[in-house]
């Protein structure tokens, strides 16, 4: 049988102006995907029947997954804004609402929280587990469905332990770079992995380096998904970059300290390699386990659908 995405719009999404966020920061460099490739003797999440049934497909794509139409998807509504690389901002007018070029948020996306509140991308990776060992409240995790596909033991253990999923595109692109097909591609097989992997529909979809404007969010609403950003950024990542002096532990410590007395917002951090998950692991004793999911952040759900296990 054919497992349908479903598609829910959300009401608010066609509303209200675009709104930015005060305290602009200058676009940054952000880290690269950790796409982590495929071990040797470790088995992927089995390709689903129904999924060949609906693709022609029988195994998992690599990093440029293939388009497959949705009936559901109307590229008519897609806004005509201009695809464009990452860093290179102004080809667009301000109303796209670019949250990498102008921290531009639309009110339904999510940046802040209640609680000052962890969230992880890329994962999940070989680290993720002893993350996942170490954390005592729930949080909230945007993963990589190539990385679901071929981590399948892990993303069962984040579900196991109680966490929260949502999507981090199947491959980790630029998304504002990519053609609309791309993007559905990007989302479909995010959304596919999910469905194989852990039996359920993601609701909350966080765009890799933060890159989303109406365009990318037009289909991504399409698709029942709501954004996720943050208002707080360790920038842990640059402490794996190559010039190791872009930034110290120690001044991440430093800055979660200062969000402490905020009280609330939401966090970046990344699951993909040891050292950052070290780092989550010393922020979470920082900050508690009074921490919030995205979903409990702003009262919704979970997720759109969760399936009987097979
Ligand atoms: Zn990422």
């Amino acid at each position: 049988m054919i497992r349908k995405l479903y598609v829910i719009i959300t009401t608010s999404a066609a509303l209200g102006n675009a709104l930015s966020l005060t305290n602009q920061t200058k676009f940054k460099r952000s880290p690269v995907g950790g796409i982590v490739t495929v071990r040797a003797g470790y088995a992927q999440t089995p390709f689903p029947e129904w999924l060949t049934e609906f693709t022609g497909l029988t195994e998992w794509p690599g990093i440029d997954p293939p388009y497959i139409p949705m009936d559901f998807i109307d590229f008519s509504k897609v806004p005509d804004y201009k695809s464009y690389p990452q860093g290179v901002c102004g080809v667009n007018p301000r109303e796209s609402c670019s949250f990498d070029c102008d921290k531009c948020v639309e009110p339904d996306d999510v940046y802040t929280c209640s609680k000052l509140s962890q969230t992880f991308d890329d994962g999940p990776s070989p680290a993720t587990e002893k993350l996942l060992e170490s954390l005592d409240h729930p949080t909230t995790f945007f993963n990589l469905g190539i990385n679901i596909v071929n981590f399948p033991d892990t993303y069962k253990k984040i579900l196991d332990a109680g966490h929260l999923v949502g999507t981090h595109t199947w491959s980790h692109p630029f998304m504002p770079s990519l053609t609309n097909e791309q993007i559905v591609a990007q989302l479909e097989w995010s959304i596919w992995a999910m469905n194989a992997t852990g039996n359920h529909y993601p609701k909350w979809f966080r765009p890799p380096y933060g890159a989303i404007d109406n365009r990318v969010r037009a289909i991504s609403r399409m698709f029942g998904l709501q954004a996720v950003l943050w208002d707080h950024d360790t920038m842990d990542w640059q402490l794996i970059a190559e010039d190791s002096n872009l930034r110290t532990e120690e001044q991440v410590y430093h800055d979660v300290q200062l969000w402490k007395r905020g009280k609330r917002g939401l966090i970046l951090e990344h699951d993909g390699s040891e050292k950052t998950v070290n780092v989550g692991i010393n922020v979470s004793k920082l900050i508690g386990d009074d921490q919030l999911t995205v979903a409990q952040c702003v009262g919704g759900i979970d997720y759109i659908h969760q399936y009987a296990q097979k």
